[in-house]
């Protein structure tokens, strides 16, 4: 046993240097991916009967394995929705994990649930919605707006002449691809406004206006994007939301991507009428600084997602007895085990205080900004459409898709950049064009300026 404790001491030894070199390093190169089989030629069997050791593993993860990651909190990642961890929230994410906390009922998890619900109160509180509102961390985007859904078309159900109907929900064919993949999972139809811009009340009433008569009833959710993936394009919330209001459907806000932007003080009226929401959607992971996974779900009126989502069992009820007591997160989404994953946002938060976060998305948004000149004043490059959000749309003039990609795969082997393409319609079709999505404040004007210049 001896010996296994000073292998133990050791080990952690090792992990806390590597955690430590890892988040300290500012000119590491972006990783690439290998082949499986390439992988395997390097690192040899690793689980055997009898094991190949701690020292053993842990060398192979650093030499090979780490290298074919990307670290998604490079400066010059700009591709899909990068992330930036805070130094602060990735360290609480190791003592979120030492700590071995179950979170679904405060029973177990009251202390670190109560930190989460700390963090909560401070997201909710930016989004306007009124007393009684709030929120449960969620593995992501994806499962938030799962169990959104789910709770939306529960409580529709509650109404007799519903209960066996298929329901409907309307959304634009700029919602993130998880809401269709999530309308899926629960059986529900979904039909797509035919834009990828704003969506505004008005077609939402066109489009609820030219219903069949069957389909009108089972009409029951409209989903309006905060921040769309693609482009940072919010819907018009205040139209969407005086709709769905006046019209008795589930209004829900899909903001994983943009929602980080409500602290903004220069764009917060972009998302006007987001208080109207039954249900929002925010990922932590994006634009708040906070580690893998971590999403969010927040509910007008969380006893209704209580009754779509609280579990039942023989084994579980002495937790509903004395964890009662408390807030059980598992009561208001699709997970019943969970990891207190809103713990590392919390230690960030108090360590920071929230003006950083204040300061650093507005930073996202300067650098969108700061892109849009650059490429204005470049001739090889010229913008598909203003920046939105932290989101840049551009073209490099005279490309076609597959020089997008070359270049693309090009400053990838090189672990120089990652930049991916993506398409815009314009009126001509679906071109393929250039994005950047900034979250990390320590991407640098010199960055973009050298990404633009390897277009030339
Ligand atoms: C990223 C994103 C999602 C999905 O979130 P995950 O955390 O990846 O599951 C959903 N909606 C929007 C608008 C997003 O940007």
């Amino acid at each position: 046993m001896h010996k296994i404790d000073i292998d133990l001491v050791e080990m952690t030894m090792d992990v806390m240097k590597y955690t430590i070199d890892r988040v300290s390093a500012t000119k590491s190169k972006i990783g690439k991916p290998q082949k499986a089989e390439e992988l395997k030629k390097l690192v040899g069997e690793t689980v055997t009967p009898k094991g190949v050791g701690g020292e053993y593993a842990f060398k192979m993860w650093r030499k090979h394995l780490a290298k074919a990651t990307v670290p998604i909190d490079h400066p010059r990642h700009l591709a899909f929705v990068p992330a930036s961890p805070t130094r602060a929230a990735i360290m609480f994410d190791l003592i979120t994990s030492a700590s071995s906390i179950h979170g679904a009922y405060w029973m177990e998890g009251a202390g670190g649930i109560f930190c989460e619900n700390e963090a909560m109160s401070w997201i909710v509180s930016l989004t306007g919605l009124p007393e009684g509102a709030f929120g449960v961390f969620t593995s992501g985007g994806t499962a938030a707006n799962l169990s959104a859904i789910v709770t939306a078309r529960e409580h529709w159900r509650e109404n007799e002449a519903f209960k066996n109907q298929k329901g409907l929900i309307i959304t634009s064919i700029g919602a993130h691809s998880s809401i269709k993949a999530m309308a899926k999972v629960a059986d529900v139809d979904i039909l797509l406004v035919d834009t990828e811009d704003v969506l505004t009340g008005e077609e939402l009433q066109n489009c609820i206006d030219n219903l069949t008569e069957s389909q009108r009833k089972r009409l029951f959710a409209v989903v309006a994007t905060g921040g769309t993936t693609n482009a940072g394009i919010i819907d018009d919330l205040h139209s969407i939301g005086a709709i769905c209001n006046t019209q008795n459907l589930w209004f829900h806000v899909d903001a994983a991507y943009g929602g980080g932007a409500l602290v903004a003080d220069s764009v917060r009226h972009l998302f006007n009428g987001i208080e109207k929401a039954d249900s929002i959607t925010i990922d932590p992971h994006k634009w708040m600084f906070s580690p893998y996974d971590c999403g969010a779900v927040i509910y007008r009126n969380p006893d209704l997602a209580k009754k779509a989502h609280a579990q039942e069992g023989s084994y579980l009820e002495i937790f509903k007895d004395e964890g009662a007591h408390g807030f059980n997160p598992t009561d208001y989404q699709i997970q019943l085990t969970r990891r207190v994953r809103g713990l590392p946002l919390w230690f960030s938060l108090a360590t920071h205080g929230t003006n950083r976060y204040k300061e650093a998305v507005e930073r996202g948004l300067e650098l969108a900004q700061i892109a849009g000149k650059l490429i204005a004043n470049k001739p090889h490059v010229e913008l598909v459409r203003e920046p939105s959000l932290s989101c840049v749309l551009y073209r490099r003039i005279g490309w076609k898709p597959e020089d997008y990609r070359e270049w693309t795969y090009e400053n990838h082997r090189k672990g120089f950049a990652l930049v991916t393409p993506t398409k815009w319609r314009t009126t001509s079709g679906f071109e393929t064009v250039s994005r950047f999505c900034f979250i990390n404040p320590d991407t640098t004007e010199a960055d973009i300026e050298a990404i633009l210049n390897s277009m030339v």
